[in-house]
C-alpha cells in the first residue's frame, strides 16, 4: 500500500491527437496534473472538454493507428509511456482500473458475474480457481452485494443498474489498484444509488488508500467526494486547485459559469445561469483564449493570445489573462468591467 500523500500518478504535457478522414483532431493539449495516494481528483467540464480522452490516454486505451499520444505519464515514479502493449495489459486492471458510466457496456453479457470477477484474480494475481472464488465472494460482500454465492452464478442482465456498477467497482478492486478512474460512474443511476456508490468510493480511499480520478460534468458530485479539481475546457486545463477554494472563489470565468449553473443551498437564487454558446467543435482552432467567444469578461488581448496555466495563488492555477477573485490580478487596473 502506498503512503498517503505520496504522488502516485504524474501526467506531464499530455497531448492526444486523433487522425481522421477530415484531418487531425487535437483532443488533449498539454494537460499536466498529479495525484497522491488516497486522494480524489475530480476532472470536470462539459461534454467535449477532453476529460474522458485524457483518462483513456493515461490508460493508453486509444487505438494506436488512429491516435497519437505524447507526453509523460509516471505511475509510482515509472514512465508508463515507454511500456509495450503487453506490459500495459498487466498495468491495466492490476495497477490502474477504470469504471464507466454504463457498466452493461463493460460487463460481458454472456459470462456469469463469478467468471468475470475471478478472471482478473487468476490472470493478474495468479490465484487458483478455488482461491479466486473465495476472494470474489469476499469482494462482493465488501461492495454490499448479497447473497454473494447466488450473485456469482448470475448474468449481468439479471442485476439492477446500481448492482452492475457495484460489480464494476468490485472488479476494479480485485487487484487492489493504486489508481481508480471513474468516468461518470453514477450518471445512469438514481439518486439513492448514486449516494451508495459515492460512499463505496469513499471507503476505497479510506481503507485501501486508492487514488481516484472522478470524471464528471456534475460539480455537485465532485464536491461530495473530491479534494482537488481540474477544470477542463476544449482540451486544456483552465483551472486547478483545492476544491473548497474553487467553490468559494473561482479564478477562471468558465469555472464561475459552471458553478453558477448548479443549484446551491448556500445561495438564494431565483434562476440558474447558463454559459452562452457551446464548446467549439473538434475541427475549430481558435486564436487566443479558447473560451473567449463565451466569456463575458473578454478583452482584446484574449482574442489574440492564448493564456498559459500559471500559479495565481498558493496551490491554485488558472489559464486566464484576467483571473477572477481575491487570488487574481487587480482587474480594475486592467480596465476590465465585471
Ligand atoms: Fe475570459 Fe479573457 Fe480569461 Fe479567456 S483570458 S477566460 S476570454 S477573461
Amino acid at each position: 500500500m502506498d503512503t498517503p500523500g505520496q504522488d502516485i500518478l504524474e501526467v506531464n504535457k499530455l497531448h492526444t491527437n486523433f487522425l481522421g478522414r477530415h484531418g487531425i483532431v487535437k483532443a488533449v493539449n498539454g494537460v499536466s496534473f498529479s495525484l497522491k495516494a488516497g486522494e480524489v481528483l475530480a476532472i470536470v467540464g462539459e461534454s467535449g472538454s477532453g476529460k474522458s480522452v485524457t483518462c483513456l490516454s493515461v490508460m493508453r486505451l486509444h487505438q494506436p493507428h488512429t491516435s497519437r499520444i505524447t507526453g509523460e505519464i509516471y505511475l509510482d515514479g515509472e514512465n508508463i509511456m515507454d511500456k509495450t502493449e503487453r506490459q500495459m495489459q498487466k498495468i491495466r486492471g492490476n495497477r490502474i482500473s477504470m469504471i464507466f458510466q454504463e457498466p452493461m457496456t463493460s460487463l460481458n453479457p454472456v459470462y456469469t458475474i463469478g467468471r468475470q470477477l475471478m478472471e482478473p484474480l487468476r490472470m493478474h494475481r495468479k490465484l487458483s480457481r478455488r482461491k479466486a472464488y473465495e476472494e470474489s465472494l469476499e469482494i462482493l460482500k465488501q461492495v454490499g452485494i448479497y447473497p454473494p454465492k447466488q450473485r456469482m452464478a448470475e448474468y449481468p442482465h439479471q442485476l439492477s443498474g446500481g448492482m452492475r456498477q457495484r460489480i464494476m467497482i468490485a472488479m476494479s478492486l480485485c487487484c487492489n489498484p493504486e489508481v481508480l478512474i471513474a468516468d461518470e460512474p453514477t450518471t445512469a443511476l438514481d439518486v439513492t444509488i448514486q449516494a451508495q456508490i459515492m460512499d463505496l468510493m469513499r471507503q476505497l480511499t479510506d481503507q485501501f488508500n486508492t487514488a481516484i480520478i472522478l470524471i464528471t460534468h456534475d460539480l455537485g458530485l465532485a464536491r461530495e467526494l473530491a479534494q482537488r479539481v481540474l477544470v477542463m475546457y476544449n482540451g486544456v486545463v483552465v483551472e486547478e486547485g483545492e476544491l473548497k477554494k474553487m467553490f468559494s472563489d473561482p479564478l477562471h470565468p468558465y469555472t464561475e459559469g459552471l458553478l453558477n449553473s448548479i443549484p446551491r443551498l448556500d445561495q438564494k437564487k431565483k434562476r440558474l445561469s447558463i454559459i452562452p454558446g457551446n464548446v467549439p467543435g473538434p475541427f475549430v482552432e481558435l486564436k487566443g483564449c479558447r473560451f473567449h467567444p463565451r466569456c463575458r469578461y473578454c478583452q482584446p488581448l484574449c482574442r489574440e493570445t492564448e493564456p498559459e496555466l500559471i500559479e495565481i495563488a498558493e496551490d491554485r492555477r488558472a489559464a486566464c489573462h484576467f483571473p477572477l477573485g481575491q487570488g487574481g490580478i487587480n482587474t480594475a487596473e486592467k480596465g476590465v468591467k465585471r
